[in-house]
């Protein structure tokens, strides 16, 4: 994470910017108080002197010491304002030249208590000459130089710290546009970092989104499959192997679904029994391989007889089939199962050994009835069945109507 570390940094220099600010303001005004304290002192020390000078000169001149009478209010005045001004320049580069001025005034209030004490023995001619000697005037002198120079050495002083905390103010300056650009900078970063890992999100969500897709495809494309095997396995299931008619399981579950309704509806239904006649002798004379093939035959004109819509043909078991035609009257089933023995018969399939006819023939049972509530469920069927019986007890090669 560079650019949080840059933002780190950024508030480091922009508090350290803060903090040497506050320094040089907070140093800048403490010396400037200092410095307006020395320079009123010195001003003060300068004054004082020249009034002690002037009330020992007075004294003098007028021959009266009590002209002198505020020298010492005056005096210790002037030794408290050295005393404070030198403890002000104490660290301070003009320190030597304060030391130097307290020296010289030393020097001069040394003179001058030797003049109070000719004052006081009235020897007014030596104390005159004392103050007029070349010590005192020359001490003076010097006094008043040095007073001078010690101001001008405050005035350079003063320049000097003023230019130092100008520098420290600029240095500031310099580290408050450091911080700004490095915000700048870092801020440019972050947003640059976050188009990237939108752009990258954005990215990673369509390739998830594709990879769904795709997955579902190939899930609906599967399923799809599978629905077909289903469905082909459900056809296998329901069909006859030898015949591919509906076989017996096929049967059964139409008749449950048909029986019930046409009860529902009160409408009626057509069952159609149907078997070959001397099959037994058929398969012993042509083998069992040539019987399956009659079956076939049969299978096939079953298939070309029976063709309406929600017609049902069934291999039943055996050589036996069965025809179911819901809604169909008597006389349209009996119609149906003369066309099936007819069709059968057309074949022309040779039949050495069968008592009816030379070719292979079939009998059929036909029972019609609309179910009632009370009714066995397998009436209609057992019916059928029972007339196929009665056809072949009647000569076979033929169609009986159940009585139902
Ligand atoms: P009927 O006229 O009274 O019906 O005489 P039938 O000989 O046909 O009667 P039966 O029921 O005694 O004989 C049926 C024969 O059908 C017996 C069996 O071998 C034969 N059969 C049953 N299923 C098949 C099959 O899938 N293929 C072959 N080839 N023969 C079958
Ligand atoms: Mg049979
Ligand atoms: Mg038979």
């Amino acid at each position: 994470m560079r650019f949080l570390s840059s933002i780190h940094l950024a508030v480091l220099i922009l508090l350290g910017a803060i903090g040497v600010g506050l320094y040089a303001d907070l140093k800048s005004d403490e010396l400037h108080e200092q410095n307006l304290k020395v320079q009123l002192g010195l001003e003060r020390m300068v004054r004082l002197n020249q009034s002690l000078t002037n009330s020992v000169a007075m004294a003098v001149l007028e021959k009266n010491t009590l002209r002198a009478a505020s020298y010492p209010t005056l005096a210790s005045e002037l030794d408290a304002t050295v005393r404070e001004v030198k403890a002000l320049t104490q660290h301070m580069l003009l320190a030597p030249e304060m030391r130097a001025l307290h020296d010289e005034q030393s020097a001069l209030r040394a003179i001058e208590s030797e003049v109070f004490a000719l004052m006081r023995q009235a020897k007014w001619a030596e104390a005159y000459q004392v103050l007029l000697g070349g010590d005192y005037v020359m001490s003076l002198k010097l006094y008043e130089i040095n007073s001078d120079s010690v101001v001008g050495a405050l005035a350079i002083e003063m320049s000097n710290t003023a230019r130092q905390h100008e520098k420290l103010r600029t240095i500031t300056l310099f580290m408050r546009l450091a911080a700004a650009v490095l915000m700048l900078w870092a801020g440019w970063r972050y947003s640059v970092r976050l188009k990237t890992e939108l752009a990258e999100q954005t990215r990673l969500r369509n390739a998830v989104t594709s990879a769904k897709e795709a997955l579902e495809e190939k899930v609906q494309a599967r399923t799809a499959e599978l629905e077909a095997a289903n469905r082909q396995l459900a056809t296998l299931s329901a069909t006859d192997g030898l015949t591919g008619l509906a076989n017996r399981r096929r049967f059964d579950d139409y008749w449950a679904e048909e029986w019930p309704r046409a009860l529902r509806q009160g409408t009626p239904l057509a069952v159609i029994m149907l078997d070959v006649d001397h099959f037994k002798l058929y398969n012993d004379h042509y083998g069992h391989q040539q019987g399956d093939d009659c079956l076939r035959q049969v299978g096939e004109a079953l298939r070309a007889t029976v063709r309406r819509a929600g017609e049902l043909v069934a291999r039943y078991g055996g050589e036996e089939f069965v025809v179911v035609m819901p809604g169909a009257t008597e006389a349209q089933a009996l119609e149906t199962a003369e066309a099936i023995r007819a069709a059968v018969q057309g074949k022309a399939m040779p039949h050495a050994t069968s008592a009816v006819s030379q070719v292979v023939t079939v009998s059929l049972g036909v029972a019609v009835g609309t179910p009632a509530p009370t009714d066995d469920r397998d009436g209609l069927v057992q019916a059928a069945d029972k007339a196929l019986y009665d056809a072949k007890h009647q000569g076979r090669n033929r169609v009986v109507l159940a009585r139902y």
